[in-house]
């Protein structure tokens, strides 16, 4: 992993979950790491963290959904540092439950973080790349972004997106001397469940039935994002269960399709109880 030694990466989401295990990592093998997030004190704690061990690190406040915002804090570092290296769009939030409990608001903050928050990291940093003629864009989509997931759809909606946009790019940037990758982990024990949003839902229950033996430890996942990074892979899938879904997504599709019928048991009762109250207001 000698190759991020004195390179200069911007972190987004970096005070949590895999964006600090990201920087406390980029940083271990040398490079500059500005850290990203709109939670002020969890990125200078990331930051502190890594210039306490003896690496180079500072706190940068950002809300990715703020274009102006995102575009001036590239240029900056840019211009600080005298190149970007690599662009890690990670930041996100989670959503789950049935897709009529979703409300506008909600809809709206999920594209605006996960989507328009990556669409600006990545847009502002391509053009810096293409202008130096080299760097790396690292999206963080889900294995969401590779196959559906019922129960999760604006979640969904965006990831597909990140993974569309982060491949489109990929193929446009490489004579140009950018690369793109998109980061599709499956499961990853990070803050991100305890903090989502669940419309309707038994939110103890919801975070009880998660199936804790498929989360990946945050340091192996970040371990093979960066080993993908540094491979220049298109599609970075960290674990072995994410890649066994994609796997039967593409190659047993009736299997995913039961997962989901699975998942969406709740909502399928609550249609057939709906319907049976209204026929018994209709006699
Ligand atoms: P996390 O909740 O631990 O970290 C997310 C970070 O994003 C937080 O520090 C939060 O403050 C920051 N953030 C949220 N809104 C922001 C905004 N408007 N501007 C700037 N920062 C903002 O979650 P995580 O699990 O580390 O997730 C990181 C990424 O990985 C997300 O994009 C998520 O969708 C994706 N992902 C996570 C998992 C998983 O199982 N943990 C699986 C697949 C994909």
């Amino acid at each position: 992993m000698d190759e991020f030694k004195d390179k200069v990466a911007i972190v987004t989401g970096g005070a949590s979950g895999i964006g600090r295990e990201l920087c406390r990592q980029l940083g271990g093998h040398g490079a500059v790491v500005v850290v990203a997030d709109i939670n002020r004190q969890g990125s200078e704690e990331t930051a502190s963290s890594i210039t306490g061990s003896g690496g180079r690190a500072r706190a940068a406040l950002l809300d990715v959904t703020d274009a102006g915002e995102v575009l001036k804090l590239i240029r900056d570092t840019a211009g600080e540092y005298g190149r970007l290296d690599y662009m890690f769009n990670n930041a996100g939030i989670a959503v789950g439950g049935d897709a009529r409990d979703m409300d506008w608001d909600l809809w709206r903050r999920v594209l605006d973080i996960n989507l328009m928050g990556v669409i600006h990291g990545s847009r502002a940093a391509y053009s810096v790349m293409v202008e130096q003629g080299f760097g790396h864009i690292v999206n963080t989509a889900s294995g969401a972004g590779l196959f559906p997931i019922a129960n999760s759809t604006p979640y969904v909606t965006t990831k597909h997106g990140v993974v569309g946009l982060s491949r489109s790019l990929r193929a446009e940037g490489a004579d140009l001397g950018v690369k793109v990758s998109v980061v599709c982990p499956a499961m990853v024990d990070t803050p991100i469940f305890e903090d989502a949003t669940y419309p309707n839902l038994d939110r103890e229950k919801f975070l009880a039935n998660i199936p804790r033996f498929l989360l990946n430890d945050v340091k192996d996942a970040v371990k093979a994002i960066l080993r993908g990074v540094s491979r220049n892979q298109g599609i970075i899938i960290d674990s072995r269960y994410g890649r066994f879904m994609w796997w039967t997504y593409r190659y047993l599709p009736a299997l995913t399709r039961l997962g989901n019928r699975f998942a969406a048991r709740d909502t399928r009762k609550r249609f057939r109880h709906n319907r049976e109250d209204n026929g018994q207001q209709a006699e």
